[in-house]
């Protein structure tokens, strides 16, 4: 099970996903959107129009989205910022808590046996909670690929410990576990 804090909760955010992020149009999305321009479907309640019909209307990328508790967090903590700063924050957020996901994730998997792997794994998610708990202006400060890097380097590591060949591959904007059933495929 997913950590609680890490899991999307709709309900207590300003649709931030809707607002902050960019996209372009494409088999994921009907139409473009620029960061920072709330969507043409979001209503002033912060509901999405056409939640009921998002892969109908040709908005598969939404439907799949997932924001790993970003939303709500920036919506309760940066209530008070500039809109602008806070959908930037919440970007930056949405990347920590991304890693935070895959290491809490890889964290289960990672054998007893690798103590020094699990402590590792231990330590990067504490640096990047405590990233995470910044107010706005140090967030927007952090150089995500230099985390990211670590955190890609430690999922490598848990999944050699796993198998030997399996390793973690990033195919954006998700990272994946390439297994060797999928090595074998290619
Ligand atoms: S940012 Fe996250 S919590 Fe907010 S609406 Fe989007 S998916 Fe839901
Ligand atoms: S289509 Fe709906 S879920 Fe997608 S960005 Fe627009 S309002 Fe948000």
């Amino acid at each position: 099970m997913r950590r609680p804090d890490l899991v999307p909760d709709c309900a207590s955010c300003a649709a931030l996903c809707c607002v902050a992020t960019s996209f372009e149009r494409s088999e994921d999305f009907a139409f473009d959107k620029p960061a920072g321009v709330p969507c043409r479907y979001l209503t002033r309640g912060n509901r999405c129009a056409i939640h009921a019909d998002l892969i109908g209307r040709g908005c598969r990328g939404c439907a799949v989205y997932d924001c790993y508790g970003a939303g709500q967090r920036a919506t309760r903590a940066f209530a008070t910022a500039p809109a602008r700063l806070r959908n930037q924050a919440f970007l930056v957020l949405r990347g920590l808590h991304e890693q935070l996901w895959l290491l809490t994730e890889a964290a289960k998997l990672c054998p007893p046996s690798c103590g020094e792997l699990r402590a590792e794994l231990a330590a990067q998610v504490e640096v990047l909670d405590t990233l995470a708990r910044g107010d706005v202006a140090s967030l927007l400060e952090i150089d995500p690929s230099h985390y990211d890097q670590r955190t890609r380097a430690l999922l490598c590591r848990v999944g050699e410990a796993l198998g030997g060949r399996a390793r973690w591959v990033r195919s954006s904007p998700e990272w994946e576990r390439e297994s060797p059933a999928n090595d074998e495929m290619k």
